[in-house]
């Protein structure tokens, strides 16, 4: 058994099965009925690294869950017990949790996303770049980047920590292997256009992600194909173009540059 302790999930709600429209994902209703399913698939993959709830010996010491999204992406009171759970609002932010990790003396040794999209201008469902509304691309040394590869670069800059697990679409499972090829995936939905898809019945997708989840536990923390297949040599350039609002005086893009790369992606 290999000897991982504290597994850091990253959740959003964009990539979960089931989930393919915008309102889904903003207040109301639909976005609480998609918020239970992103839940679902969250506790499917903490159960499969855990055991059953009674388990006297898991085989990990922490698992953190930080909902990435928005708004928020999960309901707490359906979160399974045994996680570190960090609210979508915490202001650490997904950056400062990494780093409070290392501090604190309990680092986070992998990273994980579940329910997570891709990048801004791909065609993944809900595919988009933190903003939906402001970012067209952003760009790391030329190569363009999105909220997955910006936060599994971010982990390995600051402390080599590999990314192991993914869930989301087709597009976003292409996205996040072209950066870490030996990651595990589950695709949980087939991305048609921007707003639809061909998805796995989340009962089915849940026992998918367990069954992907487990292998984690297998995994060599040191398997040279768990870290970035493109790590960029300084001096870095992290640039940022924006989309043209209607009435606003216009800023295409911003070009931030520095010798320090997890400093640089902290100004996200
Ligand atoms: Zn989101």
């Amino acid at each position: 058994m290999a000897d991982w302790r504290h597994i850091f999930l990253v959740t959003d709600i964009e990539g979960v099965a089931g989930v393919e429209s915008w309102e889904q994902t903003r207040s109301g209703p639909r976005h609480e009925a998609a918020k239970a399913l992103a839940t679902d698939e969250v506790n499917s993959v903490v159960g499969a690294l855990l055991g059953p709830p009674d388990n006297p010996d898991p085989p990990l010491l922490r698992i953190s869950v930080w909902d990435g999204h928005g708004c928020g992406g999960l309901l707490f009171d359906r979160l399974d017990r045994r996680v570190t759970f960090y609210r979508h609002d915490d202001t650490r932010n997904f950056t400062g949790l990494l780093r409070e990790s290392l501090r604190a003396g309990v680092p986070v040794d992998a990273l994980g996303f579940v329910g997570q999209h891709a990048m801004e201008g791909s065609g993944g469902t809900l595919s988009h770049t933190y903003s939906s509304r402001r970012i067209r691309s952003y760009k790391l040394n030329g190569r363009p980047i999105g909220e997955f590869g910006l936060r599994a670069l971010f982990a390995w800059a600051l402390a080599k920590i590999p990314t192991v697990f993914f869930s989301g679409d087709d597009v976003a499972c292409r996205e996040a292997q072209s950066l870490v090829p030996g990651i595990l995936l589950v695709q949980v939905k087939e991305s048609l256009n921007v707003t639809s898809a061909r998805h796995l019945e989340p009962k089915n997708a849940c026992a998918q992600l367990a069954t992907t989840a487990r292998k984690i536990l297998e995994l060599n923390p040191s398997d040279s194909s768990l870290r970035p297949s493109f790590i960029p040599e300084p001096p870095f350039e992290f640039r940022k173009h924006f989309k043209l609002k209607f009435g606003l005086v216009p800023r295409p893009q911003r070009t931030l540059t520095g010798d320090n790369l997890t400093a640089l992606l902290e100004k996200e």
